[in-house]
Order: C-alpha cells, then sequence, then structure tokens
C-alpha cells in the first residue's frame, strides 16, 4: 500500500506513539511500505506518525555511499539506553517539512535497543549520521520535531512557510 507522508503542521505529528506489543503481518507490511515511501522521497528515516500511524516504530538507511550496498532498517520501539557526551551538529531536514534546514546539536553516538522484523531483541551502537537519524526519529515517536530545537521565532517563520506549501499544494491537487 502507498503511503504518503504527512506535512507539518499536523496534529497526528504532535502525538505520542503507543509501544508496539507484537510484531505482525500488517506492521512488517507497514515497515516495508514506510521504507519504500522513504526511498522515494528520497530521505534516510521516516517514523511511522509520519505515515499517520501512531505505533512506535520508525525505518532507516543512512548509507549514502555511491557503491555501497543498502541497509533498510526497521525498528519497533526504538529506545536510546546509552549517549555520549559529545555531542555533533548536523545541518538537518525532515520528510514531514520539505526544503527546511536547520542545524541541531545531539549527542554524537548513541546506544539503541529495539525489537526487530521477527520480535527480536536488538541492541547497537550508532555514530555519526546513523546516530543524528536515530535520534530524530525516535523524537517523531514523542511527538516532537527538528524545528522544536531552533529558536520560537525560526519555528514561527517555518510553520507560516509550511501553512501556505500546503495550501498551495492542495490548490494544485484540486
Ligand atoms: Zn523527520
Amino acid at each position: 500500500m502507498k503511503r504518503s507522508i504527512l506535512l507539518h503542521p499536523d496534529p497526528r505529528l504532535k502525538k505520542v506513539a503507543a509501544p508496539v506489543v507484537d510484531v505482525t503481518d500488517a506492521l512488517r507490511q507497514l515497515a516495508d511500505d514506510m521504507l519504500r515511501a522513504m526511498y522515494e522521497a528520497p530521505g534516510i528515516g521516516l517514523a511511522a506518525p509520519q505515515v499517520g500511524v501512531l505505533d512506535r516504530l520508525i525505518v532507516v538507511d543512512c548509507v549514502k555511499a555511491e557503491g555501497e550496498a543498502p541497509r533498510p532498517m526497521a525498528m519497533f520501539n526504538p529506545e536510546v539506553i546509552a549517549s555520549s557526551d559529545e555531542v555533533n551538529t548536523y545541518e538537518e531536514g525532515c520528510l514531514s517539512i520539505p526544503e527546511v534546514f536547520g542545524d541541531v546539536t545531539r549527542p554524537e553516538a548513541v546506544t539503541v535497543r529495539w525489537m526487530d522484523l521477527n520480535g527480536a531483541e536488538q541492541e547497537e551502537t550508532f555514530d555519526g549520521l546513523w546516530a543524528t537519524c536515530v535520534q530524530h526519529e525516535i523524537d517523531h515517536l514523542e511527538g516532537k520535531l527538528f524545528i522544536d530545537y531552533l529558536s520560537g521565532l525560526k519555528r514561527q517563520l517555518i510553520t507560516r512557510k509550511m501553512v501556505k506549501l500546503k495550501r498551495d499544494r492542495a490548490r494544485e491537487k484540486a
């Protein structure tokens, strides 16, 4: 099933997503759909609330180098269990806030625990872009967007720009 990505502002992007109890076939299908939507966008991460599903599921693939094999990952109930003291600042973007970028500072490395597509517990330490991406996506499960790290004024300007962009897109469709 083709999933469309919600654009900010949308109340569903501000909600806290619910923990996944069982990795059902329907959830595996959702993960598959989300990966497809993410690659198509293209992007390096997507969280279930961004397709309007309030379950704790994220998908990521931060392999960017040409010729390197893709590494699609689906994580249910992802949780940061340790973070480095060192921080990293990346210019972040978001598929729900197109054409907008902003510097966000986060821990440089994080250890994440999650449940994989088979319902098995996994744990891995990510750094660099992977660490930033995973933290950005986990934030989505808490109803938090990267623009929430920016100043209130910047956030207002971005939100106003997005309201206009959504209006323009709706008109194009009509
Ligand atoms: Zn995002």
